[in-house]
């Protein structure tokens, strides 16, 4: 378990060079795996595990399969889902994470790392202008700080529901999100009792929003039929499309039937990091809760996940308990373990704050604007190349379609299987008001004007190939 001291500089020395080489090569990291899952499996079920072995023949072997068993999201030609590489500091931040260890499940075993979580959760919830006092906790990823915001609202609406169970509730609690909101909603109603079929996936309109009119009358045909509307969830930045509901106007209808607000802000929260982009989140500030990934466009490798309430003594009621075996809580301090889903927890939100102590937000921001900037590139030179925009939105993804095969999705795949089989672009098909659409993202630090060019020539590679041999 512990190496001679000279073996593990050496060793350390070796992955340094590794990382290192890896950001000044990018174009080794191919957005297409070269090994299969029976090739993998061959290679694993060769192995045998009885005996150790050298460490850095280990190394190798473990570095060889992920050189050609990954898509590359670092590579600068990664559009995909808000996978950017990661900011070298979350790196090293993850690295000395291991090293230390700390256990912050509660406060009195990691001071420091609780203290440094809090604070970057207020200050956060600081650049969403949510009212203090703000609480809330560092999750694996976004679908764990969604989950979050159902136990909170169960906490809130439904009395005793924590105690009692949700069987004893006087009505069935239904959750509200529109139908271009992420599925994880659905998972999350399924775990939490409250049922996939009391999920209402409200239409949008024109611009892929919400529709306000939509969701009340939803809430009053369940009123009508006897259930209770728990939650509103609004998303800024969908998935799919980049598209911002309403978020004030959510806020009011939540706020009229008693309901739970949730943002679900899971990549595009990073805007409140810059004061040009800020705005775009206006009405986020009237949030119960709101979700923030750090993994997704501040760039943090994963999985960094914020859940950040102006309700921190309900959350401290959702996730109450006390053992005989854990440390006693200290006054005037938090136990992540009684205010959160986890338990025994990692320093996640380390590789955050590193990142923004040597980036400085302001370094943060210019990074966000510079990829929204390419975004409005990419549209340009599409439009200009014949390509229909199918979708508006002020932050970095483009849904693009050729207006002639308007209809095809085959079509559409195809163009993006042949600008990935390259090994060197990653985008993807999705639907768009029910058409089919090309999806480019852009998160990626690493991404410039040029690979923006090169993705474009890609593309109308692809598609002379297709009018030629359809
Ligand atoms: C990615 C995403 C999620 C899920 O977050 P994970 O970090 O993948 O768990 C939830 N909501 C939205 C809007 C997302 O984009």
């Amino acid at each position: 378990m512990e190496p001679p001291i000279a073996d593990q500089r050496a060793l350390l020395a070796d992955v340094a060079e590794l990382i290192t080489g890896l950001a000044t090569d990018p174009a080794r990291l191919s957005t297409k795996p070269q090994l299969g899952a029976d090739e993998l499996r061959r290679r694993l079920d060769e192995l045998n595990p009885e005996r150790g072995r050298d460490g850095r023949q280990a190394i190798e072997w473990c570095v060889d399969l992920l050189m050609r068993g990954t898509v590359h999201t670092t590579n600068p030609g990664y559009y995909g889902l808000f996978n950017p590489a990661p900011a070298f500091m979350g790196i090293v931040a993850d690295a000395l994470t291991a090293a230390f260890n700390p256990q912050l499940a509660a406060w009195s075993h990691a001071p420091a790392a609780n203290e440094i979580e809090a604070w970057l959760i207020r200050y956060v919830g600081r650049r969403l202008r949510l009212p203090s006092p703000v609480g809330g906790s560092f999750t694996t990823g976004g679908a764990e700080a969604n989950a979050t915001a159902v136990d909170l609202a169960l906490t809130r609406v439904i009395p005793d529901v924590g105690n009692v169970g949700l069987a004893r509730a006087s009505a069935e609690p239904v959750i509200y999100a529109s139908s271009e909101s992420h599925l994880a909603w659905l998972k999350i109603a399924a775990t939490s009792g409250i049922g996939r079929h009391n999920v209402r996936l409200i239409p949008v309109d024109a611009k892929l929003r919400l529709d306000p009119a939509a969701l009340e009358a939803a809430i009053n045909q369940d009123l009508a039929g006897g259930l209770r509307p728990l939650m509103v969830v609004a998303t800024a930045g969908t998935t799919s499309a980049g598209a911002l509901d309403p978020l004030a106007a959510l806020a009011e209808i939540a706020a009229a039937h008693g309901c739970h607000y949730h943002v679900d802000a899971a990549w595009g929260g990073a805007a409140a990091f810059s004061d040009e982009l800020r705005p775009i989140l206006a009405g986020i500030e009237l949030a119960d809760s709101v979700t923030v990934d750090a993994h997704k466009w501040l760039s943090a490798p994963m999985g960094a996940g914020m859940f950040i309430t102006r309700h921190p003594a309900a959350l401290q009621e959702t996730y109450r308990v006390t053992t005989a075996y854990m440390p006693h809580a200290i006054d005037e301090t938090v136990d992540p373990y009684t205010s959160s889903i986890q338990w025994s927890r990692r320093f996640i939100g380390f590789k955050l704050f590193l990142t923004l102590l040597t980036e400085g937000r302001e370094g943060i921001a210019s990074q966000l604007e510079r990829d929204t900037h390419l975004g409005a590139l990419l549209r340009t030179v599409l439009a200009e190349d014949g390509w229909q925009l199918r979708n508006t939105t002020p932050l970095p993804l483009v849904c693009f379609a050729d207006p002639d095969h308007a209809d095809d999705m085959d079509y559409h795949q195809a163009i993006v299987d042949r600008v990935v089989s390259g090994g060197q672009a990653w985008i993807s098909t999705t639907s768009v008001a029910g058409q089919p659409a090309i999806r480019a993202c852009i998160t990626n630090y690493r991404t410039t004007a040029d690979d923006i060019q090169h993705l474009v020539a890609a593309l109308r590679a692809a598609r002379a190939q297709l009018e030629a041999a359809p």
